[in-house]
């Protein structure tokens, strides 16, 4: 794998299989503004038999699993069990771009679903289906040169602090550890040094994609430039295959973590002062404010400043004035490998038992993580909600159930960015919120607690916390980015091979 933009390494075989060098430099030589059209293709509207299914498999260097296979059951699997009924014809985790080819030659041509997938952790279950799922897991390779990394479609995101920690740099992203580089890069990408460096999206400067015709493109501000600019925040599985991204990186040296709690009562205070104090404090700074009900009500402030502890302490000082005497805090100055550890919760594992465990590609033997099943929706705030608006959320809060609302800071070099320089369009959001729920009641409590602040929040919503239910998707994730979208789908996927519930 690997198809850095400065050492491409497909070899012929490679470049044979996948259409043609002819094809390959078609699609990596254009460097106009305009979106390359995509080839023309027909399907044969043929249903595989069991030998085109045995082809396939033989045509890949990577595996493919199928119904029957030991590996089936733990292969079909997504983060949320929620989806483990579902049955794909086969799963394929593809060792490199012309794997990735191969199937989604496959399926246009004997008209199979496709799904495509990296870390398995769409809220929608998008990534799975019952026809080919394409699974990228196994280009996870993580390499940095000259303050650039170039990381496989599907490497976790703990294993990209890991490796670039170890050359003293990193990229911003977020802090589940187990979520794919490819779907939340391709969505945005809000962590913990957002504030700072922007969203993943923002530090993307290519992107490797393989089309709707089988053709690996290259793409970046000068080649293909819709197709890449739409890759930065258009939402996974609308566009192609990414195999292989190219990020600017940051320095990673030492930083600050902390974790402040208050009582309970103070709930709407803190609520009202985080708003104020989060998007203000200076970039070094990103928080966020967890109201929960998992067991006991429980309001916490944490976050990571790229500065020293002393430091820190002030400008957590200035939020507690606001809000009043805290029940607990830590403040810890770690390495900014620890720190990802830590925001990941991992703190008393090893990055290898920071995983989901399991023997195919992305898990570890040692994986101690397990999956989750949860109910999501979520809004961004544009303005601060008032004093009735605080008083609603923390009133749904407080509802029966196993329940968090999570407010991520935005602002900063993420505010910076023109809404339409790249597809994430909410660059005036102060902050994204998620209701998020678990057991019995977590579907109807998520709804409640959404409609109940739709007339705080109003309509933008993340796409990378995919909601099926929700009306007016594409103004509520795109904005005024929905038409420019639809146009680069057109024009890379006309035949719509990728084809989504809210499809671009
Ligand atoms: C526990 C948890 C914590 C999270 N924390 C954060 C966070 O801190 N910040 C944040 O911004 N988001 C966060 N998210 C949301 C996350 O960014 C999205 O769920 C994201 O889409 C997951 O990407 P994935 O690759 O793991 O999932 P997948 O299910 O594999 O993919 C998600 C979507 O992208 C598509 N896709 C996957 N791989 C590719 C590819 N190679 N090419 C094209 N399309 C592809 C899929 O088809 C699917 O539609 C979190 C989610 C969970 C469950």
């Amino acid at each position: 794998m690997r198809p850095a933009p400065d050492a491409p390494a497909l070899d012929r075989r490679t470049l044979l299989r996948i259409g043609g060098v002819a094809a390959l430099t078609a699609g990596t030589a254009l460097a106009s503004g305009a979106a390359a059209p995509a080839r023309a293709w027909t399907s044969a509207r043929t249903a595989p038999r069991p030998a085109d299914w045995k082809a396939l498999g033989r045509g890949l260097e990577g595996r493919l699993i199928r119904p029957g296979d030991a590996a089936y059951d733990a292969a079909r699997r997504l983060f949320d069990p929620a989806y483990d009924g579902i049955r794909p014809a086969g799963v394929a985790y593809c060792a490199n771009p012309s794997d990735v080819a191969e199937c989604v030659n496959f399926a246009r041509r004997l008209d199979v679903p496709l799904a495509v997938r990296s870390g398995g952790h769409s809220y929608a279950g998008w990534s799975t289906g019952t026809g080919l799922v394409v699974d990228v897991s196994p280009m996870r390779e993580i390499a940095h040169r000259s303050g650039r990394a170039t990381v496989g479609a599907g490497a976790k995101l703990i294993d990209v602090y890991d490796r670039l920690a170890a050359h003293g740099v990193s990229i911003p992203a977020g802090s589940c550890p187990t979520v794919g580089v490819s779907g939340l890069a391709l969505g945005g990408g809000i962590g913990v040094v957002a504030r700072k460096y922007g969203l993943t999206c923002d530090v993307m400067e290519s992107v490797q994609i393989v089309t709707a015709d089988g053709r690996l493109l290259a793409c970046d501000a000068n080649h293909h430039p819709e197709l890449f600019w739409a890759c930065r925040g258009g939402g996974g599985g609308n566009l192609g295959v990414a195999v292989s991204f190219g990020f600017r990186t940051h320095p990673a040296r030492e930083v600050t973590v902390f974790f402040v709690q208050w009582p309970w009562r103070r709930a709407v205070r803190a609520l009202r002062a985080w708003q104020a104090w989060a998007p203000s404090v200076p970039d070094e700074l990103w928080s966020t404010l967890h109201l929960s009900r998992e067991g006991g009500t429980q309001v916490q402030v944490a976050g990571v400043y790229l500065g020293g502890r002393a430091e820190c302490e002030r400008l957590l000082d200035r939020l507690a004035d606001r809000i009043g005497a805290t029940s607990s805090s830590s403040v810890r100055r770690v390495s900014y490998r620890q720190a990802m550890m830590i925001m990941a919760g991992c703190s008393n594992l090893s990055v290898s038992q920071c995983h989901q465990g399991g023997s195919l590609p992305g898990r570890t033997p040692d994986g101690r993580l397990p999956r989750d099943r949860f109910a999501a929706k979520s809004h961004l705030a544009y303005r601060p909600i008032s004093e009735a608006g605080a008083r609603t959320l923390v009133a749904e809060v407080d509802r029966p159930g196993s329940h968090s609302v999570l407010l991520d800071a935005l602002g900063g070099a993420v505010g910076r960015v023109r809404p339409d320089a790249t597809a994430f369009p909410h660059r005036a959001a102060l902050y994204s919120v998620q209701y998020y729920a678990h057991r019995t009641g977590a579907t109807a409590w998520t709804r409640r607690a959404h409609a109940a602040m739709r007339p705080h929040f109003g309509d933008h919503a993340y796409v990378n916390y995919v909601d099926p239910e929700l009306k007016g998707w594409r103004s509520a994730y795109y904005g005024a980015n929905a038409g420019r979208l639809a146009r680069v789908k057109a024009a890379y996927d006309p035949g719509r091979l990728f084809r989504l519930p809210q499809g671009v």
